[in-house]
């Protein structure tokens, strides 16, 4: 069977990018990106391709060659579904933050209305993808409405979990470490869909990067790369505390762990604690799940990771108001970096939006600084955690689009993102313009120590 026409419900950093280079290396296929907001599909649609909504290298350029050829925007669902022959659906599934569940499970709402939406439109057997991180066995659920609500067509669910890393998601795209589909091994129709999804991957992936397997374990393989990943970040991080007190640090030993082969050198740099949509939610949800079979010691056993992450970003906040005298009420802290990583405009679970809040109910005076993120994002981030009025936020914080103005007459530096760019400001400027003692805080090991102690600046870096 070969796919002419794909829908993907989800226009967001998922959906965007995955779709983009879909079209990129199948010009043959049709690929529609499907989304309610309607904002963010004119965005995508935007003449200048430097103002789509997700900043990632190298997607603008990719969106510019298929846009139009082969790759649509639009919030036509409805039309997109009928037409397509594979429907993609990469919403946004965040924590539960009511009822059962809250602040654990997964929120299944918009996975459910999509289900619903293409039983009631689809007049054709459809192949249907999910690609957002789910729960395992919601693939189970998605049949279910699809069977029972639907036009009586015949469906068939694929789990293809996203496994690209923000920052760098093209390269991750173009060049997979591996595909995983999961699907119905039993039946042929299961294996003719998944041989359907293994051919559009093929090419340009290599086939034996391709894996197939049972739905659950797809569905599951994707909640627990993300929970190792997570890990290995809270683990580095506990450490970086143990060096701090200690006199190591955290950065030799981190090289000299990765140097054993059995450990590897990746995903080892201390940090003010690992943010983003997926990690916390994927451990959320796997907490959940485990303590709903009754797997007590696996849920907490995972569910330090998240502590252990939740601790790194107070202490790092609380020791800048140590080392300003146990005060920072009134003072003005510049924060350099809203995003959650380098290389990307999202800011969801960022560190920097933690780290503020708590400055905040010391009462300091914040001024942020980031590349890509754009004000009003900062301002939804802390109104979202709902701590304070959004007046007081507005009042209380102050976003600038330019990094030596951030640091004007500051008693601190936070730098809670590694964008490249703060390595290369000239430093010396920031701290002549600075109230004294000037703090430097380096909640990413990005600075080096040296040339900034000798400028004059007080440095406090994780882990060292
Ligand atoms: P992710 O990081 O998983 O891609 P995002 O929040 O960036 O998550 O993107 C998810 C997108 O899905 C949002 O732009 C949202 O508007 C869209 N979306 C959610 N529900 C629906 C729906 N029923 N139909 C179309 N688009 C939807």
């Amino acid at each position: 069977m070969k796919i002419k026409n794909i829908c993907c419900i989800g226009a967001g950093y998922v959906g965007g990018p995955t779709m983009a280079v879909i079209a990129q290396k199948c010009p043959e296929i049709n690929v529609t990106v499907v989304d309610i907001n309607e904002k963010r599909i004119a965005a995508w649609n935007d003449e200048d391709v430097e103002n789509i909504p997700v900043y990632e290298p190298g997607l603008s350029a990719i969106v510019k060659e298929a846009r139009s050829r082969n790759l649509f925007f639009s919030t036509d669902v409805d039309a997109a579904i009928d037409k397509a022959d594979m429907i993609f659906i990469s919403v946004n599934t965040p924590t539960k933050t009511y009822g059962i569940g809250k602040g654990m499970a997964a929120d299944l709402k918009w996975i459910e209305i999509c289900a619903r939406q293409i039983a009631r439109v689809a007049k054709n057997d459809k192949i249907v993808v999910e690609k957002s991180t789910l729960p395992v066995r919601t693939a189970a659920a998605l049949r279910d409405i699809l069977d029972n609500t639907g036009n009586g067509v015949k469906y068939q669910i694929l789990s293809n979990p996203e496994f690209l890393a923000e920052g760098t998601a093209i390269q991750d795209l173009q060049n997979p470490d591996r595909v995983l589909i999961g699907g119905d091994v039993e039946t042929p129709e299961g294996k003719e869909a998944m041989e359907a999804l293994v051919d559009i991957y093929a090419s340009w992936v290599s086939k034996t990067n391709i894996l197939t397997t049972n739905v659950w374990s797809s569905e599951l393989s994707k909640l627990t790369a993300n929970a190792f990943l997570a890990q290995r970040v809270s683990s580095i991080n506990a450490m970086s505390e143990l060096c701090e007190k200690t006199g190591a640090d955290v950065n030799e030993v981190a090289k000299a762990v990765g140097m054993d082969s059995r450990v590897g050198p990746k995903f080892l740099q201390s940090s003010v604690g690992f943010g983003g949509s997926c990690f916390q939610k994927d451990i959320l949800n796997l907490v959940y799940i485990a303590k709903s079979f009754g797997l007590n010691e696996v849920a907490d056993y995972w569910e330090q990771v998240i502590k252990m992450n939740d601790h790194q970003k107070r202490r790092f906040a609380a020791n800048i108001v140590k080392t300003l005298f146990n005060t920072v009420s009134g003072k003005k802290i510049a924060v350099l970096g809203w995003a959650f990583k380098k290389d990307t405009n999202d800011t969801r679970e960022s560190a920097a939006i933690y780290i503020t809040d708590y400055l905040l109910n010391e009462q300091a005076e914040i001024v942020v600084y980031d590349p890509k993120v754009k004000e009003e994002q900062v301002y939804a981030d802390l109104d979202y955690l709902n701590t304070r009025s959004s007046k007081e936020n507005r009042s209380r914080v102050t976003v600038v689009n330019d990094a030596y103005k951030s640091c004007e007459d500051s008693h601190a530096i936070a730098v809670l993102t590694e964008w490249d760019e703060f390595k290369q400001l000239d430093w010396r400027k920031i701290y002549n313009n600075m109230l004294k003692p000037a703090f430097l805080f380096d909640g990413r090991r990005l600075l080096e120590r040296k040339t900034k102690e000798e400028i004059g600046f007080e440095f406090y870096a994780i882990g060292n």
